[in-house]
């Protein structure tokens, strides 16, 4: 079977078509500007030179859409004769609330469950939801599975996600910790039980998704017991815009200081804080790793401040878990910033964690990067959440 799988933002939309018989990625890309001026989809066709790249108007997620069926059925740099060869698709849906602890068939019920998580992800849902309905009308034969990013933190128990407010909020509007990225913990964490030759049930690890959204999970005997982000993703780990945890009280204490609504205020924490408004340099690494070089101290700075906060949740889930095995990183940050894992694992050997420098020189690839008298191991797992999608697409709708 073929599975297209869909990851819908606002004004962007990636997708991959995968054979699941090797579970090989046939064709992958990118529509952005959707309904902006500009609108470009770039598509690859796996084994072919070079990229196709078509500009066209899109003022829809339909349209947008529209523009990948038609690339993945060219007689060029297409991989099916007809829509009908693509069994089924999946769909990235950022929140399902306490809904579904695993993926799901998508069927009028299950959208009117999105749209009710639609309060708890204003910003990730709406475009997840058009992505979906737009498929449907696009390929109404087509089976559907949406798969969470809120799924696989269902396990967390009610001290970790339960907030020390009136009760009365949780049961009326479901403010709880949630956690995100649950695709990327889980599937590099199988991976890290695979590398180790360990069954996941007897391991207890600790996934540090690094990228320009980040967060750290805590995960024992394959479960997630604890993650770093909320309600939304906003709260833990320093993010490249956005704040991370914060003394609540400075949201009214900016509020009145620069006459700023509360929105104006959130708007803040969420795309102008983080490592961006630390250095007001850029939210991406590489820039501030470049600033350094050339004796930027506040881009310094917000690099220590980064990774003193992923050294935090480190310690909070070793004593949570009582220990760990392995520490693992994966995302943009995590597979490719030699300096940022060497910064977080430094002086922690008195916890067992050795990272090798020599084996940590590498980026982007699945290794082992800890001393070998390290306790805990230490890898580098790029992460895949579209095999995730599409494997659990093809096990919902094959029933494999
Ligand atoms: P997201 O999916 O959350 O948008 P990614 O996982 O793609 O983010 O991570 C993007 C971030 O990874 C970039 O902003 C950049 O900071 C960081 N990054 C990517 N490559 C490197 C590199 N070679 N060195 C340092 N940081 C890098």
């Amino acid at each position: 079977m073929k599975a297209l799988v869909i990851n819908c933002g606002s004004s962007s939309l990636k997708y991959q078509v995968l054979d699941m018989t090797n579970e090989s990625v046939l064709a992958k890309g990118l529509v952005e500007r959707i309904g902006i001026d500009g609108s470009i989809i770039t598509h690859e066709k796996t084994g072919q030179d070079g990229k196709f790249t078509h500009s066209a108007p899109m003022a829809s997620h339909k349209e947008a859409i529209e523009h990948v069926i038609r690339a993945l059925l060219d007689g060029g740099h297409g991989v099916v004769a007809s829509m009908d060869e693509i069994g089924a698709v999946g769909h990235r849906v950022v929140h399902a609330g306490e809904k579904y602890a695993s993926s799901i068939l998508i069927t009028d019920a299950v959208m009117q469950v999105l749209e009710d998580c639609v309060d708890l992800a204003p910003l990730h849902n709406p475009p997840n939801i058009l992505g979906i309905n737009a498929c449907r009308e696009l390929m109404p034969k087509t089976p559907m599975v949406a798969v969470f990013d809120t799924a696989f933190h269902q396990t967390m128990p009610p001290e970790a996600y339960t907030y020390a407010l009136p009760y009365a909020y949780y049961e009326k509007y479901g403010v709880r910790r949630y956690g995100f990225h649950g695709t990327s913990h889980k599937y590099v964490a199988e991976r890290a039980a695979d590398m180790l030759g360990v069954n996941i049930d007897d391991l207890k690890i600790i996934t540090c998704h690094l990228g320009n959204g980040a967060s750290v999970t805590a995960i024992k005997r394959g479960k997630s017991i604890d993650t770093s982000m909320g309600l939304t993703p906003l709260e833990g780990l320093v993010m490249g815009t956005r704040s991370g945890d914060l003394d609540p009280s400075i949201l009214s204490y900016i509020s009145e200081k620069e006459n700023l609504p509360l929105h104006k205020v959130m708007d803040v924490l969420n795309k102008e804080s983080g490592v961006l408004g630390i250095s007001g340099v850029s939210s991406d690494f590489r820039d501030l790793e470049t600033a350094v070089e050339e004796g930027n101290e506040r881009a310094a700075l917000a690099i220590k401040v980064f990774a003193h906060k992923v050294r935090f949740y480190i310690g909070a889930y070793i004593a949570i878990m009582n220990g760990v095995d392995a520490i693992v990183f994966p995302a943009g940050l995590g597979e490719n910033s030699i300096n940022m894992r060497d910064i977080i694992c430094a002086e922690m050997g008195s916890l067992g964690i050795k990272l090798d420098l020599v084996k940590n020189k590498v980026r982007g690839k699945e290794t082992i990067i800890s001393r070998d008298d390290s306790k805990v191991a230490i890898l580098l797992i790029p992460t895949n959440e579209e095999l995730m999608i599409a494997r659990d697409t093809y096990k919902i709708v094959a029933g494999k």
